[in-house]
């Protein structure tokens, strides 16, 4: 393995499910959610599959799913995309994120991210041989560090890589903050690639805000979402990715050769479900706003500190607060502890030791399972 890669040789997701399964224990670590999505989408891809669009798909994505990519920036955000030229189909968001940095970056180019960063951002980074910056969001409460992001900016900065709502804090990104980071993309001509696969899992009246709303920002900024989180199919890696028709067709170029194409009859389907009516996407936040509540109150009642979470799957915990000052240790143990597996957070950044007690949880789990979940939890204590 080249010396780039080896501090990736396996995923944190991989290793804890690992265990969950190894063990029996409830699995708050890897974010999956334990029950299928709408109906429809389910039905559409069963349709496709039988009626025979089981062949290579168009390589920037079916017509039918580009389309609705489209119709779903301007139903939300108001955003004009084009179709045709503005939107490309990625195995998953992964694969945007990677085809996008790769398309962008070269070696001794910098990338501008937060940390806690997902793990997939600082493994892209480091095959294109590019350099990360990362800016740190400090808890408790996670806000911008406006020196601090100025200081992570340079010459040699080509991207800010930016991911609202947040994983693995649950932070969603204040108008405020949105506003400087583009001011600052702009003096330095760097590119936003902004990951917003939460976008609807945002709670407590907050709204997200997609970076390319922001005045001028359309033009240098590459959006990434889907269908994992929005329709609960994280198995079916349907992603994409949209802005100016050059940095998509930069992007397309790499995603060629990772892929080439991917899930050509779900496809349609993701087509069909980013159509369900507003119903639909409210019932979701809610939804996950009430599981939120329920494991938030578990994980208090259990005796830890637990940090605001107003998007996404995701809690950060300090485990500090029950007597657990090394996180990777304590999610190690705590499937023959107690049951539960979780994952440490200091995983997720280079700065390990102000973050080493914290613990994240992930809470899109059926209600039962996380009210046994904090019952368990509950014998941490003891
Ligand atoms: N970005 C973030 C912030 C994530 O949490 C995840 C995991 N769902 C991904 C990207 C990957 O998305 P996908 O499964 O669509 O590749
Ligand atoms: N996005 C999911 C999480 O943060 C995991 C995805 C993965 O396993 N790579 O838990």
């Amino acid at each position: 393995l080249v010396p780039r890669m080896r501090p990736f040789t396996s995923t944190i997701f991989a290793e804890i499910t690992a265990l969950a399964v190894r063990t029996g224990a409830i699995n708050l670590g890897q974010g999956f959610p334990d029950t299928d999505g709408p109906q429809l989408i389910l039905d559409e891809a069963t349709r496709a599959i039988n009626g025979g669009a089981n062949q290579y798909p168009p390589g920037p994505g079916v017509p039918e799913l580009r389309a609705a990519v489209a119709e779903h920036q301007k139903r939300f955000y108001g955003l004009d995309v084009d179709a045709d030229s503005e939107v490309l189909v990625t195995a998953g968001a992964t694969e945007a994120i990677a085809a996008t940095i790769l398309a962008l970056c070269e070696a001794g180019d910098e990338v501008v991210t937060f940390e806690p960063y997902y793990d997939s951002y600082a493994a892209s980074i480091a095959l294109a041989g590019a350099r990360r910056r990362t800016v740190r969001l400090r808890h408790p409460s996670f806000t911008v560090d406006a020196d601090e992001l100025r200081a992570a900016f340079s010459e040699r900065t080509r991207v800010v890589l930016l991911n609202s709502p947040h994983n693995p804090t649950g932070k969603v990104f204040s108008r405020a903050e949105l506003e400087l980071i583009a001011q600052l993309a702009v003096e330095h001509d760097a590119i936003v690639v902004t990951d917003e696969v939460y976008e609807h899992l945002v709670f407590d009246d907050l709204k997200h805000i997609p970076m390319s709303t922001l005045p001028g920002m359309a033009d240098r900024t590459v959006t990434i979402s889907s269908a994992g989180k929005t329709f609960s199919v994280t198995g079916w890696k349907i992603g994409w990715l949209h802005g100016r028709p050059e940095l998509v067709a930069a992007a397309r170029a790499v995603k060629q050769f990772l892929t080439f194409v991917s899930g050509g009859p779900l496809q349609p389907a993701v087509a069909a479900a980013l159509g369900l009516g507003d119903e639909f996407y409210t019932e979701l936040a809610g939804s996950m706003q009430r599981k939120r509540d329920l494991l938030v109150d578990g994980l208090r009642a259990a005796g830890l500190d637990v940090f605001p979470t107003s998007g996404t799957y995701f809690v950060i915990t300090d485990a500090a607060a029950l007597g657990f000052d090394d996180g990777i240790e304590l999610c190690q143990q705590l499937p023959d502890l107690i049951g539960v597996a979780a994952v440490p957070v200091s995983v997720f950044c280079d700065d390990k030791e102000s973050t080493k007690s914290l613990v994240r949880f992930a809470y899109c789990k059926r209600d039962e399972v996380l009210r046994e979940a904090a019952e368990r939890l509950s014998r941490l204590r003891h």
